[in-house]
């Protein structure tokens, strides 16, 4: 009786710490804070769990443990950060995978167990009496949630990793009726199951119709509004390990689990207002328009000026107000240290320097506030949409290194576009925008920018982490 207690007292201190963690996290200075304290609440958890569930094997444990952690160091070596998505992605299918199996096993032990066991006294007589109502209904949940969500991010992993055939929205007839039907199909699976717990294939149906609930959910979402669907599956995630809480009775599964799957939707709510895009919409797979607007050649044709990084030194020299945006590509050149140099550079010599960042700029959420922060720009720099915006019209030069999607003012005039309505940084308002990157090739969203045509704008085709650093020096020899 006193071990329970401890045992709960240490799960209400790992999640205390867990909380700790996340409103740690909310803030680039006690980030690193926050990410101590949740691996600390961990650390307690799993010793917690440990010294309670004591019929498990050890050295099961250990072997799981270090074969984890030898895959685990592997990819921390080989991943670039620029894949880290792809990785977030990975992530969260696992956990989904992970609870569906548990609840699985979960139920296959309850159905094994009875008559055997039953015959010698020690099990309960049926698998509905060895799990209970409550947890057969968490089983079917966790099975359903985690499928989806294992599917749904394999299929986000194939869009992030760029995979051609994947990339782009599937769209076929009768999408919605299909979702609606495998829905339907799943719920009578799952009150099947809870009827007939003895009868583990039904679980397995469950699952094999929920995996294709996640495929087709997920395939039809594309380009630009990935971000939502990244958010959503990191909260299903969530869920579906709360819902295995409920199938072990183990609290501290369940409280973690809530963590991430409100977390994950109040991040999901942001990321729709970054897209501007509903949720409701996103639950049901119907993302933003997509048909093909103005083609490149259309747009590009006798309209580019390109520049070097002697003319935007020049420029740099008499502008008393500049603003950098930073996309994807920054992340990709690993320029964010030179930008910060060019920033201080031109701070000491008078020139007031901010940064636009958009919610969904680079592959993930709070990408480039990361790399910024890396590179010691101070936090009060970084303006977010409606600071920077009504302020771009008072600056002298924009710099855009890397960023397309998110400065691409189709978003604002054709609403067949696939970013269409997605609120953007409006860069084309300022007296001068200088663009770096390599080509003309488009963003995420796959779609000409017509930003790179306008009459101010200068386009830098150069590699950012060399286009930046040429800039430095240009500006210091002025
Ligand atoms: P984009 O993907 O729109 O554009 C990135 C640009 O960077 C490309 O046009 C590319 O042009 C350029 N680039 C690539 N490498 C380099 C390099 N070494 N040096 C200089 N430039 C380079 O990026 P944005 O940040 O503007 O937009 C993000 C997009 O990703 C949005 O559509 C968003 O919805 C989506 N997304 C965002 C997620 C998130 O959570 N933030 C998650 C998933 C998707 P070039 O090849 O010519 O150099």
């Amino acid at each position: 009786m006193e071990r329970t207690i401890l045992i709960n007292l240490a799960y209400l201190l790992a999640g205390v710490l867990f909380i700790f963690g996340l409103k740690g996290l909310t803030h680039p200075r006690t980030a690193v804070r926050g990410n101590l304290l949740g691996a600390l609440g961990m650390l307690v958890a799993v010793v917690a769990t440990l010294v309670d569930q004591q019929i498990v094997s050890y050295a099961l444990i250990l072997a799981g443990v270090v074969v984890g952690a030898a895959v685990g160091a592997v990819l921390a070596q080989r991943i670039q950060m620029t894949a880290m998505p792809q990785l977030v992605a990975l992530f969260n299918g696992f956990g989904g995978a992970a609870s569906a199996l548990v609840a699985g096993a979960e139920l296959l032990r309850g159905a094994l167990s009875s008559p055997a066991e039953q015959a010698a006294g020690q099990a309960a007589a049926t698998a509905a009496e060895a799990l209970g109502l409550d947890q057969l209904v968490a089983v079917v949940a966790s099975g359903l949630i985690g499928a989806v969500t294992f599917w749904g991010s394999m299929v986000a992993f194939g869009k992030l990793q760029e995979i051609r055939w994947l990339k782009k929205p599937i769209h076929y007839a009768g999408q919605h009726p299909v979702n609606a039907l495998l829905g339907i199909v799943m719920l009578a699976l799952g009150a099947a199951v809870v009827a007939n717990p003895e009868q583990v294939w039904l679980y397995w149906a469950l699952v094999a119709v929920a995996s294709v609930l996640g495929v087709t959910l997920v395939v039809p979402i594309g380009g630009a509004d990935m971000p939502v669907v990244i958010a959503l599956l990191n909260s299903y995630s969530g869920l579906a390990a709360a819902a295995t809480g409920f199938v072990l009775k183990n609290n501290v599964l369940i409280i973690s689990g809530s963590l991430v799957g409100a977390s994950g939707i109040i991040l999901t709510q942001l990321m729709c207002k970054a897209m501007n895009r509903s949720l409701a919409h996103v639950l049901f797979g119907v993302l933003g328009p997509g048909e093909e607007g103005a083609t490149a050649d259309e747009i590009y044709q006798g309209r580019i000026k390109s520049t070097s990084a002697d003319e935007v030194a020049m420029l740099l020299e008499t502008a008393r107000r500049v603003v950098i945006v930073p996309g994807y590509g920054m992340a990709v050149a690993q320029a964010q240290h030179a930008v910060s140099e060019l920033a201080r550079l031109l701070e000491s010599r008078g020139v007031e320097v901010e940064f636009g960042i958009h919610p969904v700029a680079g592959r993930m959420p709070g990408h480039m506030n990361v790399l910024l922060a890396e590179a010691d720009v101070p936090y009060d720099k970084l303006k977010d949409l409606d600071q920077i915006n009504p302020t771009f019209e008072q600056t002298d030069v924009v710099i855009v290194i890397g960023a397309n999607d998110v400065v691409n003012p189709v978003a604002r005039e054709d609403p067949n576009s696939p970013i269409a309505g997605m609120p953007i940084l409006e860069v084309d308002k300022a007296k001068t925008v200088v663009v770096i990157k390599r080509s003309l090739s488009p963003g995420f969203a796959g779609i000409p920018n017509p930003l790179f045509a306008a009459d101010n704008t200068l386009m830098f085709f150069e590699d950012g982490k060399q286009a930046v650093t040429d800039l430095v020096t240009a500006v210091k020899e002025l």
